[in-house]
């Protein structure tokens, strides 16, 4: 027999008004316990304390007060700024709280469709895209700093624009490699990935160096597919070269691009689960992909969604309509 819930009669006599607020107060206790913070303010308090000056950059701000949502409020010492805990984050003019926030971040983690989101953090679907690109605008610059070194992996994805906007396998244009966008994988031994727009059809030297050339080591062993591109890099990089010819039949490739053909195959999925997207805007899910991909990696160390939260509380950030 299942034990008569106590609360039950006394939740559905509340008015809605009070319903709500119990609503909220509830994801804010849940949120609290999966992800350490509940509201805005403990989030800042516990990720952003005392940041610098958004307009010039000084620290040491004078606090000045707390807002209306118990954010602390500060004023530069220097340039008289006005400022609170969350001003340079892309959470600054959010009107959702954080448990809200933290069910969106936690579908991104998924990447679950857009409409998904929308409808499950009740926001509209244009709020959700947004919101997307706001996270995306935190990991603009991700891939900057990813170096590999050691055994290094490359080679090229190929899709198709039309894959991008209307989804595999519809509206597919036939022949002409020139179509297809390339995008430049690359992963070490450490298994930290990158992946760069290269442009259309089969890389040049030059735009395979401008790609990956700042992420790799000096001195690194690349190991890919022969691929005639793949030379002019690795020479610039004073690299040794690993290459094996391309035959999806023969079990010693698989087994020596092993590394780099499940990476090929892991952003080949997600991307086809991001059908509608605008392909002027891959990179953009690239550097999400990538630093999902390291997220996932520590995940039993430290909690995606926890994870996330921190990132956008810690990044100076600013999303810019992209008018759509
Ligand atoms: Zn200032």
């Amino acid at each position: 027999m299942t034990r008569e819930n106590p609360f039950a009669g006394r939740v559905a006599a509340l008015p809605t008004d009070d319903f709500e607020l119990l609503c909220s107060a509830m994801a804010e206790r849940r949120c609290r316990e999966e992800i350490g913070v509940g509201t805005y303010a403990e989030a800042a308090a516990a990720f952003r304390a005392d940041p610098p000056c958004p307009g010039c950059g000084e620290g040491r701000a004078f606090r000045d007060g707390v807002s209306g949502s118990d954010l602390q409020r500060y004023r530069c010492r220097r340039c008289g700024r006005r400022f609170n805990s969350l001003t340079g984050t892309v959470l600054e003019s959010s009107k959702k709280d954080l448990p809200t926030w933290a069910l969106f971040l936690k579908l991104m983690t998924w990447n679950v469709p857009i409409e998904a989101a929308a409808e499950l953090c009740g926001v509209t679907h244009k709020t959700a895209f947004e919101w997307r690109h706001r996270v995306f605008a935190t990991v603009s610059g991700y891939q900057d700093r990813i170096v590999l070194r050691g055994r290094v992996w490359i080679d090229e994805v190929y899709v198709n624009d039309t894959d991008l906007s209307k989804g595999y396998g519809q509206a597919r244009k036939r022949g002409l490699s020139k179509q297809k966008i390339c995008i430049a994988v690359a992963i070490d031994a450490s298994k930290n990935p990158v992946a760069v727009v290269c442009g259309h059809g089969k890389p040049s030297t030059k735009r395979l160096k401008a790609a990956l050339g700042s992420h790799l080591a000096e001195g690194s062993t690349v190991v890919h597919d022969k691929e005639r591109a793949h030379n002019g890099v690795i020479a610039d990089r004073k690299c040794s070269s690993e290459a094996y010819k391309a035959d999806a039949t023969d079990p010693a490739y698989l087994d020596a691009m092993e590394m780099v053909n499940n990476l090929s195959s892991w952003l080949k999925r997600y991307l086809w689960r991001l059908t509608g997207m605008d392909p002027s805007n891959l990179q953009s899910y690239l550097n999400w992909f990538v630093y999902l991909f390291r997220v996932h990696q520590a995940e039993d160390r430290w909690p995606k969604t926890a994870r996330v939260v921190r990132h956008l509380m810690m990044t100076d950030a600013h999303y810019r309509s992209i008018g759509r």
